[in-house]
């Protein structure tokens, strides 16, 4: 019996999420009385895991993982947690983590529980609390099953170092045709120093900043802080950025640490795509904009005198502390 954690890698790299469910996973273990063992595939540096609590890490290397496929992805995991006899399976809430688990679920006949927000508050019966209506609620999931399949969301938990080392063992599931029904034939990624989902910091931009010739502005302030830039919806619909930058509801969620939002009024539609930031800054010249409801910080003020004396400050700042 162990725990078994899935630690998502892109391009070799180990994403930060992947350390975030080792240290949940470790925990969860604790919990339990066992141990963790991590499934990577065509990671490098797996080592790494063990000062996040894995004690073991079955490695996998093969190109026909190279670009992500989630039946392939699932039963890889699904054949490790056999292996391994896990009773509980850890996975982030990523695009691509949600893709995997519903198949992973019925390869395993493991209940599963998205959006997990900590470690169970009970083991037997199996409860877990998971965010609900776009984080606006709690609830409490029972999972019946022998098998677990908890989706840990983002930030939720927290990245906690251990000390320790982990065992590394080479690990060929056996996947054939029907495994690759589907498969990427090619990739075009948006362009951008760092991306939405990733990104530590957004710097978002709405309606107010009134066109595309001003986005300057939130480009500088989020080089300044090695940002990631979004916009709300009518800001991609009107064509002055890409859809591949609109959150929301309806656009990619961000869960971040630091939210900012420029000319952005604050609709429930936006925030639902936000909530999971940890801190929300808004800047806007309407003190009555419902954002300054949602957000820990907030200037009331126009856009175009307060984010550049920001962008000023924040580069005195560096200067000063290089
Ligand atoms: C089904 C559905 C799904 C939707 N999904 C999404 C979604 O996923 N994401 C999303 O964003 N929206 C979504 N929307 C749209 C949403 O309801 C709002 O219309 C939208 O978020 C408003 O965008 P905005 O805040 O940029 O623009 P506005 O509502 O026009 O707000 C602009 C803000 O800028 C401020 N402002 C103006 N000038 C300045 C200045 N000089 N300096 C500082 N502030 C200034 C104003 O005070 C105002 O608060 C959805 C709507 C529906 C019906």
């Amino acid at each position: 019996m162990s725990v078994l954690v899935y630690t998502e890698s892109e391009n070799g790299k180990f994403k930060k999420t992947a350390f975030e469910v080792a240290s949940y996973a470790k925990e969860l273990a604790d919990q339990l009385g066992t141990s963790v063992t991590a499934i990577s595939i065509n990671a490098e540096n797996t080592n790494e895991l063990g000062s996040y609590g894995v004690e073991k890490v079955l490695n996998v290397s093969n190109d026909q993982l190279n670009d992500f496929n989630a039946k392939a992805y699932a039963s890889t995991i699904k054949q490790a947690a056999e292996k391994e006899n896990s009773t509980a399976v850890v996975i982030s809430s990523s695009a691509d983590s949600k893709f995997i688990s519903p198949i992973l679920s019925v390869y395993l006949n493991a209940g599963y529980a998205s959006n997990v927000v900590a470690l169970p508050e009970s083991t037997a019966p199996f409860r877990v609390k998971r965010a609900a209506f776009t984080n606006k609620a709690f609830n409490v999931t029972e999972i019946n099953t022998d098998v677990k399949l908890i989706g840990l969301s983002k930030n939720s938990f927290g990245i906690k170092e251990n000390s320790g080392a982990a065992n590394e063992e080479s690990f060929s599931p056996e996947l054939d045709d029907a495994n690759f029904t589907s498969k990427v034939t090619a990739v075009d990624k948006a362009v951008g120093t760092v991306t939405i989902a990733d990104a530590e910091v957004v710097v978002s931009g709405g309606r107010g900043l009134k066109g595309p010739e001003n986005w300057g502005l939130i480009e500088d302030l989020a080089q300044t802080l090695g940002a990631a830039t979004a916009c709300s919806k009518p800001v991609s619909d009107l064509g002055w950025r890409p859809h591949s930058e609109h959150v929301g509801q309806t656009g990619k969620p961000v869960a971040s640490n630091l939210y900012i939002a420029i000319g952005i009024s604050g609709a429930i539609q936006h925030l639902a795509g936000i909530n999971s930031s940890k801190v929300k800054v808004v800047i806007n010249n309407d003190a009555e904009a419902p954002f300054f409801k949602a957000a820990d910080y907030g200037v009331v003020g126009d856009a175009f005198e307060v984010v550049p004396q920001l962008i000023e400050k924040l580069k005195e700042f560096k200067a000063q502390n290089a």
